[in-house]
């Protein structure tokens, strides 16, 4: 039987509502950050491979959308790095035959000193890249990347792929305590954003559990005085204000399931996601964890659920 690639409507705080298509699995990655939401990278890669095809993405997103999900995005993502799928521009080329909702591409932004690599995603209507560091150093203690990669290299792919690129830029940058999260180290960005030139700067912290367990969330008073120094297209990526999925899933459990193996949620993550009454999920919660499919994990007081 092969394997659902597609997954969603789920609420995104950056995106609205964003049916999700994964192009890798679990879990490859150029990376393995600290704070990484699904886990850590056993072994991280530069190989790029057709480790999903058009051919098998497309009857699925099809699928889906003849049933009537009515997403604002199609969420290019995956367990891992997107770009290391070596069809993901024919992936995109084909979305674009099928549908009008724009395409949207997650991506540590690894790659984007390969041109296969920026040619391959300048149909996507914007790119999501992230940049975490400001100096090598930084760059090694967070992203901890494959041994390929440097610093100014990654670098030097964004600024070159702001130049090919017509589409939607929002960088996104991750604080982490005690690495780069003091106003000095902020300041140190901006002349990296004025070469990127994004479109919208996203800041993030630890809200949900990560890969390593000593890396805490930033209190949200600090985020806001570091959209302050980063200037108008700065905001901290607040919480998702809630909205409805246009389409539902019949099999709640099966739905439920599916979302937190992606990344874990909160009950209200997922009420919102499937667009539920939050009492209606914990009755398939309280089931799931008894059944030990499920288990929970406290944030600074905020409780997420996650699969075994
Ligand atoms: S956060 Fe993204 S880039 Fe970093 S290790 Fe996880 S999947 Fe890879």
């Amino acid at each position: 039987m092969t394997e659902n690639l597609i997954y969603g409507p789920v609420p995104s705080r950056r995106l609205g509502l964003s049916l999700g298509v994964d192009l890798v699995p679990y879990k490859v990655c150029s990376y393995d950050c600290v704070y990484c939401q699904i886990g850590r990278t056993s072994e991280t890669t530069l190989e790029r491979r057709p480790y999903v095809t058009a051919g098998t993405i497309i009857p699925q997103l099809a699928d889906r959308l003849n049933k009537g999900a009515k997403p604002d995005y199609i969420t290019l993502g995956g367990s891992g790095e997107p770009t290391l799928n070596s069809d993901i521009g024919r992936i995109i080329q084909k979305i674009k035959t099928i549908t009008d909702i724009p395409v949207a591409l997650l991506t540590n932004g690894s790659l984007l000193m390969n041109g296969n690599v920026r040619k391959d995603i300048l149909d996507a209507d914007v790119v999501l890249p992230s940049f975490d560091a400001c100096d090598a150093e930084i760059f090694s203690q967070i992203n901890r990347p494959n041994p390929g990669l440097t610093f100014e290299d990654t670098a030097a792919g964004l600024i070159d792929f702001r130049k090919e690129y017509n589409g939607l830029i929002w960088l996104e940058i991750f604080f982490v305590d005690g690495v780069n999260a003091d106003e000095e180290t902020v300041k140190r960005y901006l002349p990296w954003m004025e070469t990127f030139k994004p479109d919208k700067i996203h800041l993030n912290t630890a809200v949900r559990p990560t890969a390593e367990s000593g890396v805490s969330p930033l209190p949200e008073a600090t985020l806001m005085r570091f959209a302050e120094i980063l200037g108008e297209k700065a905001e901290v990526i607040a919480s998702y204000s809630r909205q409805k999925a246009g389409s539902n899933s019949t099999d709640i459990r099966e739905s439920l399931l599916n979302m937190l193996s992606r990344r874990p949620c909160t009950l209200d993550d997922m009420a919102a996601g499937l667009g539920l009454h939050p009492n209606e999920i914990i009755k398939h919660l309280d089931l799931l964890l008894a059944e030990k499919q499920v288990e929970t994990s406290n944030v600074e007081g905020r409780i997420f659920y996650q699969r075994n």
